[in-house]
C-alpha cells in the first residue's frame, strides 16, 4: 500500500498528506476573475483543482471545495468603466460564461463560489484585526500591509529578506517580485472606481485582491484548512499576502498543503491575457475539437509540469479518449455468455490496473503512469474481448474498473443513444447550411446543440454526435 504525499510548496518537498479532520479534506481554489472569458490556460488550473478533488474522494475522503469568484478588482472595475455598464452586469456576464465552461469540461461544481463584493465585512474584519495588531497602517490612499511588522513574510515565495523595502508601497493588485512592497489592504476610493466603494468602518473605498481570498477561504473553511490551489503565478504576491494577511490577523497557521501547477505555455511563453497569446474555450470548440480530448490533453501532463499547448496535440487527445469511449461501447455490446470466458483473468487484469493506477496517483498525482496503467489495462482487455473470452459478466466487471478510473479522469462519460428527433432536426438544418455554404449559421446551430450537451463532429463518413454527460 502506497501512502498519499503531494509536493508541498510551503516546503518544497512532498509530504505525507493528513487531513485536519480524518476523512474530510477543505480546499480552496482561487477562482477566476470574472472581467473576460477564462482562457484553457486557466481552466489547466481549475482541471488540476478538479483532478485533486476527485482523487481525494477516490481516496474515500468527503470534501468541502470553496471556489471564489473575483468580481472586484482593478481589472473588473476598469473592464465595467470602460463598458459604461455597472460592475454587476459586467461581472454577472462573465460568471455565467465561467460556469458554462466549467460544465463543459466536466469540472465538478465546488460546495461553494463565494463572490468578494458579498464578503465586504468579512474583510473589514480582518483588515481590523491587522491595524490592532500592528501589522498594518493607513495613508492618505488606503490601508496596507506593513510586511516588514510580519515574521515570516516572504516564506512560500522564498523572498530573501533584504528584499523587502521598508516603507515602500504599491497599491496595484498585481505587481512582480521586483516590486516586494507594502500591499493594499483597503483602497480609498478614488475617482477613478466610479460608484464602485463601500462605506464601511475603516472608510469609502474597496478591498484589495489579496484580502478577499483571505476573508472567503477562512469563512467557508476554517483556519486553518486543509489545501489550497492554483497556479504558480499566484505564489508571489497572492498567495504569500494571503498568508500574511490570516496568519498576522489570527496569529495561527492558515493552510497545511499549497499545491501550485505549472503553466500552460504556447511557443514557451505563458498562455496569458495580456500576452495575447490565449484561446477561450470556445476558441477551441469551434475549431471543432471535443471538450472530453482537451480536458483529457490538460489533465494528461503532470500538474508541475509545463505544458505545451497546439492542436496536434488536441487531435492526439481527441484519438485517445475516443478509443476509450469505443472500447466501453463494445463492452456494452457483450451479450450472453462465452463458452471460453475467463472471469479471473480478468479480474486479476483490474485488480492490477486498479493497484498502478492508485500506486502512480498517489505519489502527488503521477498521471502518466496512472494512464499507462488504465491503457494497458484497455489493451489487455481487448485481446481477450477480440477472442471471444468476455461474457456479459465480465464485461460489466470491466465497465464498473473503467467507471472507478473515470471517477478521476472524468473523460470518458459519454453515453450513445438513439438520435432524439428535435436533435436530428437541428443536424438536419446545419448541414443545409453548410451545403449552402452559410457558415455562420452551421456555427450557430453548433452552439445551439452544445448549449443542449450535445456536440458534434464532422468525419469523413458524415456528421457524428455525442451527448456530453456529466460523470
Ligand atoms: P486569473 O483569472 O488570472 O486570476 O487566473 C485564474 C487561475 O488560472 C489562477 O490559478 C492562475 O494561476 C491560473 N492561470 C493563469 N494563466 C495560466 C496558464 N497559462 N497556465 C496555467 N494556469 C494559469
Ligand atoms: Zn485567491
Amino acid at each position: 500500500m502506497s501512502v498519499l504525499e503531494f509536493f508541498n510548496t510551503l516546503t518544497r518537498k512532498k509530504e505525507e498528506f493528513h487531513s485536519i479532520r480524518k476523512g474530510h479534506v477543505t480546499l480552496y481554489t482561487c477562482g477566476p476573475t470574472v472581467y473576460n472569458y477564462a482562457h484553457i490556460g486557466n481552466f489547466r488550473a481549475y482541471v488540476f483543482g478538479d483532478l485533486l478533488k476527485r482523487y481525494l474522494k477516490y481516496k474515500g475522503y468527503s470534501v468541502r471545495h470553496a471556489m471564489n469568484l473575483t468580481d472586484v478588482d482593478d481589472k473588473t472595475i476598469k473592464g465595467a468603466v470602460a463598458e459604461g455598464v455597472s460592475l454587476k452586469e459586467f461581472t454577472e456576464r462573465y460568471s455565467k460564461f465561467f460556469f458554462e465552461d466549467v460544465k463543459t469540461l466536466n469540472i465538478q461544481p465546488a460546495d461553494v463560489y463565494p463572490k468578494a463584493t458579498g464578503h465586504i465585512p468579512e474583510m473589514v474584519g480582518i483588515i481590523k484585526k491587522l491595524l490592532a495588531n500592528g501589522v498594518a497602517y493607513q495613508t492618505s490612499d488606503g490601508i496596507y500591509f506593513a510586511i516588514k511588522k510580519f515574521d515570516g513574510y516572504g516564506r512560500l515565495a522564498l523572498l530573501e529578506k533584504t528584499q523587502l523595502i521598508e516603507g515602500a508601497r504599491v497599491s496595484r493588485d498585481e505587481y512582480d517580485k521586483e516590486s516586494v512592497q507594502d500591499f493594499a489592504l483597503w483602497k480609498f476610493w478614488d475617482k477613478e472606481d466610479g460608484d464602485v466603494f463601500w462605506e464601511t468602518e475603516i472608510g469609502k473605498g474597496r478591498p484589495g485582491w489579496h484580502i478577499e481570498c483571505s476573508a472567503m477561504s477562512t469563512k467557508y473553511l476554517g483556519q486553518p484548512f486543509d489545501m489550497h490551489t492554483g497556479g504558480v503565478d499566484l505564489i508571489f504576491p497572492h498567495h504569500e499576502n494571503e498568508i500574511s494577511q490570516s496568519e498576522g490577523a489570527e496569529g495561527r497557521k492558515f493552510v497545511n498543503f499549497w499545491l501550485h501547477c505549472a503553466h500552460l505555455v504556447v511557443d514557451r511563453k505563458k498562455m496569458s491575457k495580456s500576452l495575447g497569446n490565449f484561446y477561450t474555450l470556445r476558441d477551441v470548440l469551434q475549431r471543432g475539437s471535443s471538450p472530453m480530448a482537451i480536458r483529457y490533453l490538460l489533465l494528461s501532463t503532470h500538474y508541475r509540469q509545463q505544458l505545451n499547448f497546439t492542436f496536434d496535440e488536441v487531435k492526439a487527445a481527441e484519438r485517445t479518449v475516443d478509443s476509450l469511449v469505443d472500447f466501453i461501447r463494445r463492452l456494452r455490446e457483450v451479450s450472453g455468455s462465452a463458452a471460453s470466458a475467463d472471469r479471473e483473468a480478468v479480474a486479476k487484469l483490474g485488480a492490477k490496473a486498479l493497484e498502478g493506477f492508485e500506486q502512480a496517483l498517489d505519489d502527488d498525482l503521477e498521471i502518466s503512469p496512472a494512464l499507462a496503467a488504465v491503457h494497458e489495462y484497455a489493451h489487455d482487455v481487448n485481446r481477450l474481448l477480440a477472442a471471444g473470452r468476455l461474457d456479459k459478466e465480465s464485461a460489466a466487471h470491466v465497465i464498473g474498473v473503467m467507471e472507478k478510473f473515470d471517477s478521476v479522469l472524468g473523460v470518458m462519460g459519454y453515453v450513445e443513444e438513439e438520435i432524439p428527433t428535435d436533435v436530428k432536426a437541428l443536424i438536419d438544418k446545419r448541414e443545409a447550411a453548410r451545403k449552402a455554404g452559410d457558415w455562420r449559421e452551421a456555427d450557430r446551430i453548433r452552439e445551439v446543440l452544445r448549449q443542449q450537451g450535445v456536440i458534434l463532429e464532422d468525419a469523413k463518413e458524415g456528421v457524428r454526435w455525442r451527448r456530453f454527460s456529466q460523470s
